[in-house]
C-alpha cells in the first residue's frame, strides 16, 4: 500500500524508518527541511493545514495517516468520502483535536476524567471565575494546544488576565501522584493490543517530557486498570492505528484520563528497542489492517528527551556524543533539526537495563554528558 503521512517531524521520520523495513512506499507532506524529508519514498512539499495541499496529497496514496493532529480535517473528510482509508478517521480527529469535545466524549462513555466546564470565550470564562472562585484550577485552550502550550494553572483571578480570548475549558486541578501513559493499537478488523504503562516525568520549566520509565512504578492492579481504560477508549472511538492515552494516577489512587493522541507518541519511543513490536510498526500494521504484533516488553527502559540546552539558540551542535556512546545499551535518535533553541526536542535516547533503576542512573549520567548547544 502507498502510505501517506501528514507531517514530517520526528514521529513521521520514525514511521518512515519502520515502513522501510518492509519496503512499504511512504509519502510525506510537510515543509522542506523537516526530519522525515530524506527518509520517505516521496516527499511532497506543502502545508498539512491547507485544504488543497492535503486533498492533492491524499489522492496519491491508498491510506492516509498523521503524525500531528492539527491538520486540515475537512480535506481528510473529503478523501474519506472519495473512498480513501483515513486513519485516524476525520471524525476521531475532530473529537481529539478539540479538548472540549474530547472531555465530552469521556463523559458520554463514563471514562474517569477530571471535572470540567466549557466556555465559548474569555468573557464567559471571566464571569465564571469571578462567580465561582474555583482556584486553583487548570485552563486549557480547546484548539491548537500541544506540549503544554495552551495549558495554564490558575491560582487567582490575576492569572486569567493574560489568557487569550478563545474557546476553552476549566478543569479541577488534580493532585497528581504520577503521570502515566498507555499506548493502545487497533486494526480495522477490531483486534486490540495494549503496551505496558509507562511513567512520565516532566521538566517543570519546559512543560515537556524529561524522561519516561517503563514499566511505570505503579501496582499491578493499577497497571491493569490503566490498560483496561485504554482498551475501552480505543474501542469506543472505533479508532484504527495507535492511540496514546495519557492518564493521572491521583494521590488517592484513582486513575483519570488526561488526554489522548491518535498517533505514535513521545511516550512510546522506547518501544523501538524495548518491545517486540515498536509503536511505529504497530501503527503501520493497524492502518493496513494486518495482524497486530506482540506488545511484550523485552527489557525495562528509560527514555530521555534530548532537549535544546538552555541559553543556546542557533545552528545545532551535539556536545559529548563520544562520551555518551560509552554507555552500554543506550540507543540514540537525532531528529536532524538544523537549529536549536532552549527546550526544543532535538532527539531522544533509550537506555535498556534489566533493572529500571540502573537505567535511570545511566540517564542521569547522560544528562550531564550530552547537550545540544549552538
Ligand atoms: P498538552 O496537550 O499541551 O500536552 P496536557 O493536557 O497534557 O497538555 O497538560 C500538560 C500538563 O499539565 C500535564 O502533563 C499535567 O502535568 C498538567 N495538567 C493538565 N491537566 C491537569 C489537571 N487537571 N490537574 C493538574 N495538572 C494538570
Amino acid at each position: 500500500m502507498k502510505i501517506g503521512i501528514l507531517g514530517g517531524g520526528q514521529l513521521g521520520k520514525m514511521l518512515c524508518l519502520a515502513a522501510a523495513d518492509w519496503h512499504t512506499e511512504t509519502f510525506v507532506l510537510d515543509k522542506k527541511g523537516c526530519s522525515a524529508e530524506n527518509y520517505c519514498a516521496h516527499f511532497i512539499e506543502g502545508d498539512f493545514k491547507n485544504y488543497a495541499d492535503v486533498l492533492n496529497f491524499g489522492r496519491l496514496c491508498d491510506v492516509i495517516t498523521i503524525e500531528i493532529e492539527h491538520v486540515n480535517i475537512d480535506a481528510l473528510q473529503k478523501l474519506e468520502d472519495e473512498g480513501k482509508h483515513i486513519y485516524p478517521s476525520a471524525k476521531n480527529l475532530r473529537i481529539i483535536a478539540d479538548k472540549g469535545l474530547q472531555k465530552r466524549f469521556y463523559d458520554t462513555y463514563d471514562f474517569p476524567s477530571a471535572n470540567y466546564t466549557l466556555f465559548k470565550n474569555k468573557k464567559n470564562l471571566t464571569d465564571y471565575l469571578k462567580r465561582e472562585h474555583p482556584f486553583p484550577c487548570v485552563w486549557k485552550s480547546c484548539l491548537g494546544g500541544y506540549d503544554g502550550k495552551g495549558v495554564a494553572v490558575l491560582k487567582s483571578m490575576k492569572d486569567a488576565e493574560s489568557l487569550p480570548d478563545v474557546e476553552c475549558i476549566i478543569e479541577d486541578k488534580v493532585s497528581i501522584e504520577k503521570e502515566i501513559c498507555v499506548m493502545a493499537a487497533r486494526n480495522a478488523t477490531g483486534d486490540v493490543a495494549v503496551y505496558t504503562p509507562v511513567e512520565m516525568v516532566f521538566d517543570e520549566k519546559a512543560n515537556l517530557l524529561d524522561y519516561q520509565i517503563c514499566p511505570a512504578g505503579i501496582t499491578r492492579l493499577q497497571a491493569l486498570q490503566a490498560q483496561k481504560i485504554a482498551k475501552k477508549l480505543i474501542r469506543k472511538l472505533n479508532l484504527v492505528g495507535v492511540l496514546a492515552v495519557e492518564m493521572f494516577l491521583t494521590k488517592n489512587g484513582e486513575i483519570l484520563i488526561n488526554e489522548s493522541a491518535p498517533r505514535p507518541h513521545n511516550s512510546g519511543h522506547h518501544t523501538i528497542e524495548a518491545c517486540v513490536t515498536s509503536q511505529y510498526e504497530q501503527h503501520l500494521r493497524a492502518i493496513q489492517n494486518l495482524p497486530l504484533g506482540s506488545t511484550k516488553l523485552t527489557s525495562p527502559s528509560v527514555l530521555w528527551n534530548i532537549l535544546g540546552a538552555e541559553g543556546f539558540s542557533g545552528e545545532a551542535k551535539v556536545e559529548g556524543f563520544d562520551e555518551a556512546l560509552k554507555i552500554p545499551a543506550a540507543y540514540f535518535h537525532f531528529y536532524g533539526k538544523k537549529t536549536t533553541q532552549p527546550f526544543r526536542k532535538m532527539g531522544h535516547a533509550t537506555v535498556l537495563n534489566k533493572n529500571a533503576g540502573k537505567a535511570l542512573e545511566e540517564v542521569f549520567k547522560l544528562k550531564k554528558i550530552l547537550r545540544v548547544i549552538a
